[in-house]
This record gives structure tokens, sequence and C-alpha cells, in this order.
């Protein structure tokens, strides 16, 4: 007889999709969806651009100081010996020249302000000496300056014409400052995805209710909702369903039509009580359903009319994985982005272990540095896919590939610090 472990859940693995394949067919042929609508610059911070910012002008649209001194023509100048100019006007920042400004002489310049033709150089007034003498001011200019020094070429942040923020982005503070130096006030965006999230299960109560004996807090609602939400769709919780075929059917199909994506949580494994499986199957097309990753299997993805349906696991830290794996990917792309894989580092292993071959592993890490001042990354003391409190302590997910059959203590392994999923 084949002798199988039965202590170990995953050991029917062989038929499953690898994490790479469940991805490709996750993300081949998804599409950005197709409304978009113009966004005010100050409510633009998260929104994805639908449309490339050009630059109407050069940026800066001047050759301007980019100090406080004394600006004048470099062919007036002797490099070697230093020259001393008569001042013969003042540039401030944003207003005109005062006095005149004439071959063999300087005027007083302020940072950011244009440059008069021709007076291509500033020395900063730290390197200068004044002297007055009966005919007004003079500027004593040091040796050594070079053509150009001190001024801010007009266009040399972004020439007229040049793209200034390609689209399929999400904005962040630093575009905005971008877009708003070419003075454009609304950008074309697409309209926010739409998210529903469902809770599963007979057993799950919402927080702010009293305490059953045999329940469970429904930990999966807030935490997907903050993922939604931190991912830039709009997300409406719509509660709990429970294990019972036709109230999740009929939930189901109402939402697909109302909302781009259907997240669930729960009630996508083989057991008896799994309903959301029969209802997909009857409503639309199933894609996939068994990866073969640690933690996260089962989930499920399908389609219902135009309406994306995921079903991510039961357990929370199952749920949080798959969605960062598998959701997030999704909506990344369903919102008009470009995805690409999150940011992985090699860190030392402050642990040692084996592990199975066949099977993607991602283990809670938490960084912590060595007594020479090192970084490491531990692995969560332990393992259990239930326990919430390891996901408010870890710093990100050690990766451990298919494989991958032993770490020992000191070896390089990826690690994918939340940060890197935009948490
Ligand atoms: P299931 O995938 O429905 O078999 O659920 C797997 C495990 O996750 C079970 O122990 C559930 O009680 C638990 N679980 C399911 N949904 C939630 C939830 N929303 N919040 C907390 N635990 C949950
Ligand atoms: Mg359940």
């Amino acid at each position: 007889m084949d002798k199988k472990n039965l202590n170990d859940c995953f050991a029917h693995d062989g038929a499953m999709l690898t994490h790479e394949q469940a991805l490709e067919k996750l993300t081949t042929g998804l599409v950005a969806i197709t409304g978009t609508r113009s966004v005010a610059l100050d409510d633009a911070v998260g929104e994805v651009l639908a449309k490339p910012v050009l630059a109407p002008r050069n940026i800066p649209a001047h050759t301007n100081s980019a100090v406080d001194g004394y600006g004048f023509c470099f062919a007036d100048y002797d490099a070697q010996a230093g020259t001393t100019f008569p001042v013969t006007g003042m540039m401030a920042a944003g207003s005109p020249l005062e006095g005149i400004a004439l071959p063999q002489s300087a005027i007083r310049i302020f940072t950011g302000a244009a440059v008069p033709d021709g007076f291509e150089t500033v020395v900063m007034q730290e390197d200068v000496e004044l002297v007055s003498t009966e005919d007004g001011e003079q500027v004593k200019i040091p040796a050594g300056l070079k053509r150009g020094a001190n001024v801010r070429l007009a266009g040399e942040d972004v020439h007229e014409g040049a793209t200034v923020l390609p689209p399929n982005r999400r904005l962040s503070p630093q575009d905005l400052a971008a877009i708003a130096s070419t003075g454009t006030l609304g950008v074309e965006c697409f309209r926010p995805l739409k998210v529903a999230i469902f809770s599963t299960g007979d057993e799950v109560i919402r927080p702010g209710t009293p305490f059953e004996h045999g329940k469970v807090y429904d930990s999966n609602a807030a935490m997907l909702r903050g993922l939604v939400v931190k991912a830039g769709a709009l997300c409406d919780d719509l509660g709990v369903l429970p294990d019972d075929a036709q109230l999740i059917e009929t939930a189901l199909s109402k939402a697909a039509q109302a909302y781009d994506v259907l997240l669930t949580s729960g009630g996508v494994s083989v057991g008896e009580l799994d309903f959301v499986l029969e209802a997909l199957n009857k409503l639309g097309s199933l894609h996939l359903w068994k990866i073969a990753i640690k933690p996260g299997r089962p989930m499920s993805f399908g389609q219902i009319n135009n309406c994306m349906m995921l079903g991510l696991p039961g357990n929370p830290v199952a749920a949080f994985l798959c969605f960062l794996l598998y959701a997030q990917p999704v909506l990344t792309i369903l919102s008009g982005q470009k995805w690409q894989a999150p940011l992985r580092y090699k860190i030392r292993a402050g642990f040692s272990m084996s592990k199975k071959t066949g099977r993607r592993e991602f283990l809670r890490g938490v960084l912590e540095y060595s007594e020479d001042g090192s970084l490491l990354v531990n692995k969560y003391a332990r393992d259990g896919s239930g326990l919430i409190s390891s996901l408010t302590q870890a710093d990100g997910f050690i990766e451990l590939g298919e494989y991958v059959v032993e770490i020992k203590h000191g070896e390089l392994v990826d690690f994918i610090p939340f940060g890197s999923f935009g948490l």
C-alpha cells in the first residue's frame, strides 16, 4: 500500500498548480477596466494615471540661479585672477530686473530668479567681497569659477514636450509634485475598482457582537478591507455568508452585478460545508483552486459575467498571504497599473530548518540585528496559519522555493518585507 503521511495536510501536492503557474493563469489576458475621469491634483494621490502627463514647456521654464549671489557674463571674467565688477542691477525670484544688466558688470541675484540674458554664471554671496566706492557698490569675484556655475538650465529637469509621467502608475506624493510643475490641475485617472468582500462560515461572528461559544470573530473582513483600500480600490464589506449553498449563490450573483471584483474568505476547501465553490461553479466559471504553497491553499479564482471572483482561504494568515500573492496582482492590473513582482531581498537566515520539496513556503519573518550589527531574518517561532499574532509581529515573508530542502543558519534567503506590498 502507498504510504501517505496522514498527519500532513499537504501530502497531496502533486497535482497542484505551482505558484508561478497560478500567477500566470491569473494575470495573463487580464486587462484594465475602461472608465476614466479627471481628478483634481489635490485628490490624486493613490489614483492610477490613465494618460501620460507631458511638459507643455521647459521645466524649469527659465535658466535661474541656484544660490543667492552675483550673476555675471563669463566672457568678462578672468578665471585666473578673479574680477571686480560694479553691481548694476538686482533680480529677486519672481520679479523683473531692477536696474540694468550690462556687460562688464554684475547683478545681485537670488535663488530661483531668472538670470538675465548673457549672465550665465553666478558666484555664491559667501565667496565674494563687497567694496563700496563713490560710484556705488562693487563685487570682488574670486578666481576659479567655471562657466555656468550655480545656475539651473531651462529644461534641465524636463524638456518641453517630454513625458513627465507615463500612464498606468499609481500616483505618489512625489508624482503630484511633478504634475504640478507642468501647471496642470486635473489629471485623467482610471475610475477606482469596486470590490466587495464576504466572509463565510456559520462559526464566524462580527466584532462588536457578544461572544458565543464555538464561534470565532471575523478577522478577515477588517483585514481584507484594509488591504483592498490600501491597494487603491473602493471596498464594501458585505458581511458573513452562512454555510448555505442557496444563500451564497444568491448573494454572489447579486454582488457580481454591482462590483468589479468579489473577494471571499473561507469556504473553498473540499470539506462538506464548502459551498462557495459550488455556487461559483453554477454562476460562472472556476479557474483554479489548488496551489502548491504553504500556507495558503486552497484558493479559487472565477468569473461571474464581467465580475472576477477570488476565493481566499479562511485561515487569516493564509487569507493575508493569498491576498498579497494573488489578489493584489489582479487588483493592480484591473485598476490600470502594471504589476511587478514585489521586491525581495537576500538576507542571512538566523535559523536552520529542513523543508519538503515541491511546494513554495512563505514563513513569517522577523528582522533583527545580530551582535556584529548585520541584519538577520528569523522565522516566527510558531507555524500555524491561524496565528493572527504572527502577522502583527512579523516584518515580512521569507520565501523558500519549491526545490529548497534545507536552510542553514547564516545562508542567504529571500525576504519580502511587507513594505514591498505597499503595507
Ligand atoms: P475554511 O476555509 O472556511 O474552512 O476556514 C478555515 C479556518 O479559518 C477555520 O478555522 C475558520 O473558522 C477560520 N476562518 C474562516 N473565516 C474566518 C474569518 N473571517 N475570520 C477568522 N477566522 C476565519
Ligand atoms: Mg468555513
